[in-house]
């Protein structure tokens, strides 16, 4: 099963992910966990790159994160799906048409159309989009982040682009304004209930 976990910064999408693995691991599945920009030795310097080059231009920036992106499914993701592994993922395709599509302004339809023709052929079998109303107390838009100097009115686009991305593409939200433990608990049923389905 291919479960992406996505969102605005700051809603607490790492704590998810370790947590959800730990229970589903709990209840005897093999899981590999992994984020994007990231996951291989190309996709963590892509991230590095990414972060510590706040100006990219937009396209450059699409394209690192999208190269990235075929060697990430490729080496780890395929091969973890065919061991009949559970792949958790903190951010995939959501993130790219969020900040590339709108915020950097390149458009959904033109990321969505690289994302389709250059990707290897496969799909998450589920999309969460964890959401919430403010980013999590201690949160702070830091400098290794790529729009901290606009700072909340970024964050709101962001939120809403993800929401309404979230409508049209048939993403799952699932609110993260409440304890952490009671969204773990959310996410691990609606992955069980996944398994049980197939
Ligand atoms: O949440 P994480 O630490 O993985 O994200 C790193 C930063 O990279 C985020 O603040 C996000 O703004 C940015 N990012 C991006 N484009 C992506 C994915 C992440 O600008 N496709």
């Amino acid at each position: 099963l291919f479960v992406v976990i996505d969102g605005p910064d700051g809603v607490g999408k790492s704590t998810q992910i370790e947590n959800v693995k730990r229970q589903l691991q709990g209840l005897g599945y093999h899981v590999t966990a992994s984020r994007e920009p990231g996951g291989t030795s190309i996709g963590e310097t892509v991230r590095r790159l990414v972060k510590d080059n706040k100006n990219l231009p937009p396209w450059c920036e699409l394209h690192l994160i999208q190269g990235a992106r075929i060697d990430h499914i490729n080496a780890l993701i395929i091969p973890a799906l065919q061991r009949n592994e559970i792949v958790l993922l903190d951010r995939f395709t959501p993130s790219t048409l969020v900040y590339q599509g709108v915020v950097r302004g390149i458009g959904v339809d033109e990321v969505a159309s690289i994302i389709h023709r250059s990707s290897p052929n496969i799909e998450p079998d589920v999309i969460f989009i964890l959401d919430a109303q403010t980013p999590q107390t201690g949160f702070e838009f830091s400098s290794g982040d790529s729009f901290e100097h606009q700072g909340m009115p970024i964050w709101r686009t962001v939120r809403q682009a993800y929401l309404e991305l979230a409508t049209r593409f048939g993403w799952t939200v699932v609110t993260a304004d409440r304890p952490k433990d009671l969204v773990t608990e959310n996410l691990v049923k609606l992955i069980a209930d996944r398994l049980n389905f197939r």
